[in-house]
């Protein structure tokens, strides 16, 4: 270990620390969709055309969106990205924490992560408006990621990057499941600092794979589902996501979170339909994120576990 602190003062902190930034990672996933969705401008709002029935015209028509979409990655990256960053830390940083029916302010003291949702038993103390069980909940997980970190770096600066990068995730995640949309400014900027910390490690190459080929393959993805099946399947959102895994974790762990998010993602596609008896869309980022949580510390184990068992059997043939 890398520090010289003992376990049982090292791990209350950093569960407190984790469960703190999770009191204020509900306010992102809170406020972040609803001040970017409320500055879309209708007249610039991308053009829909339908997709072709015939299947020449829709070849062309999907080549198009990819270029498009290839284009736009630039575009917001220069034109957009700092200006919804700007919104976006405005937001989140003001007014305080309040409550939305009554708009008192929560006072520090009710505002302790995990515990105060219980003290209060889930009211708010001045109108008694139910505050939602999800709240004490994502502070409670947060400080198991930040331990999940812990565990894998000790308590160094590695530690903080890393925990920036699961914060984003887990916000990735909840946004995700609310409006099933992927905000670009929750993925660029992390997708910067994973090639930055990748840099200073020595493993530049590792990281730049890592979003080449998620890149390649997810937009390959959207080409075949256009093509073949007439729709787009997934979303641009999706693509930044998965570069932003593979800007972390490089290719192997890339594959192996993709792996688990692919098996996540069916099983949860077949549940749904058992019980809807139709197929209905649902968001794939939110499996994206798991598989990419767990394969932060096990993708590489997974890997060498599954090429064994395949390669024991093959001996075991013999
Ligand atoms: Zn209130």
């Amino acid at each position: 270990m890398s520090t010289a602190l003992p376990a049982i003062v090292v791990f209350p902190f950093v569960f407190v620390f984790g469960a703190l930034i999770g009191s204020f990672l509900n306010v992102v996933v809170y406020r972040l969709p609803e001040t970017l969705l409320a500055q879309e401008d209708p007249d610039e709002a991308e053009e829909v055309s339908e997709i072709p029935q015939i299947f020449a015209p829709r070849f062309l028509w999907a080549l198009k969106y990819i270029a498009w979409d290839i284009g736009w990655m630039f575009v917001y990256l220069f034109k957009e990205l700092p200006k919804e960053l700007w919104l976006v830390l405005k937001s989140i940083s003001f007014p305080a924490s309040h409550c939305p029916t009554c708009k008192q302010e929560i006072a520090w003291y009710d505002n302790l992560p995990v515990l105060s949702w219980f003290i209060l038993r889930g009211k708010c103390r001045m109108c008694q408006t139910a505050f939602s069980f999800r709240y004490p909940l994502n502070e409670f997980i947060c400080g198991l990621l930040f331990l999940y970190v812990y565990g894998m770096t000790g308590l160094n600066i590695d530690f903080f990057l890393w925990s920036g990068f699961v914060a984003l995730l887990w916000v990735i995640f909840w946004i995700d499941l609310d409006h099933q949309f992927i905000f670009n400014v929750t993925t660029y900027p992390s997708i910067f600092i994973g090639i930055v910390y990748n840099v200073s490690k020595g493993t530049t190459s590792h990281s730049l794979w890592g979003i080449l080929i998620g890149f390649a393959l997810f937009e390959a993805l959207i080409f075949l589902s256009i093509v073949v099946l007439g729709k787009e399947g997934m979303g641009g959102g999706d693509v930044r996501l998965v570069m932003m895994l593979g800007a972390w974790l490089g290719p192997i762990g890339l594959s192996s979170a993709l792996a688990l998010a692919f098996i996540l993602g069916s099983a949860v596609g077949i549940v749904l339909l058992l019980r809807q008896r139709e197929s209905i869309p649902f968001s794939f980022g939110p499996a994206l994120v798991l598989g990419g949580l767990v394969s932060m510390r096990l993708g590489e184990k997974l890997w060498t576990w599954y090429i064994n068992s395949i390669y024991g059997n093959a001996l075991g043939l013999i």
